[in-house]
């Protein structure tokens, strides 16, 4: 019976941890993260997309809100993620490699104002609310030989006073769900 007992509680314990360890991961307070990114994007015919709600998805269809870059070689000496928060433009300056090897000839602009020649890892696609068809698309780096991505904004973000969320699309008046106008920070 004891044995019995000791078996429920080590079972009980087992359901109880996970559950707790789910609790801790949140954020602090009420705050939220929510980059909703305009991106403006050009290809190899000059067509140009404005997306909202953008973001970077990798060729396993996993949401980055980050891009590889590369300096030095496009086998790469440097490698940083660099968070899409702090670019403001890419702009591809070579001929595309060929997947899976995938890194282009590409030159950053940070929000810093500063830029960099490298390479930028283009195997996946951009992915986001096309605002002329009002529905979500799939731009594909490689495939349509895009030749700029300019993110909108500059450097400074939005901060929602209702529900804390943050946002770095500088077009957005108000918080897209709760209305509340939405005040700069860091201007
Ligand atoms: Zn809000």
């Amino acid at each position: 019976m004891r044995i019995m007992k000791a078996v429920f509680s080590l079972f009980f314990l087992c359901l109880i941890l996970p559950l707790s360890a789910q609790e801790k991961i949140s954020f602090p307070g009420n705050l939220k993260y929510d980059p909703f990114y305009a991106v403006q994007m050009t290809d190899s015919d000059g067509s140009q997309y404005t997306l909202h709600n953008a973001s970077c998805i990798n060729p396993e269809g996993e949401i980055k809100y980050f891009a590889w870059f590369r300096r030095g070689t496009d086998k790469g000496l440097a490698e940083y993620p660099l968070d899409l928060y702090k670019v403001l433009s890419f702009e591809l300056t070579g001929n595309y490699e060929v997947y899976p090897d995938g890194y282009t000839p590409c030159r950053v602009t940070l929000s810093s104002g500063t830029s960099f020649d490298g390479f930028l890892d283009t195997t996946g696609y951009m992915g986001g609310v096309d605002e002329e068809f009002g529905t979500y698309v799939r731009i594909y780096l490689q495939y349509n030989g895009i030749k700029s991505i300019s993110f909108l904004h500059d450097g400074t973000y939005l901060r929602c006073p209702f529900c804390g969320a943050l946002f770095y699309n500088q077009t957005l008046a108000d918080c897209p769900f709760d209305k509340t106008p939405l005040i700069p920070q860091n201007p």
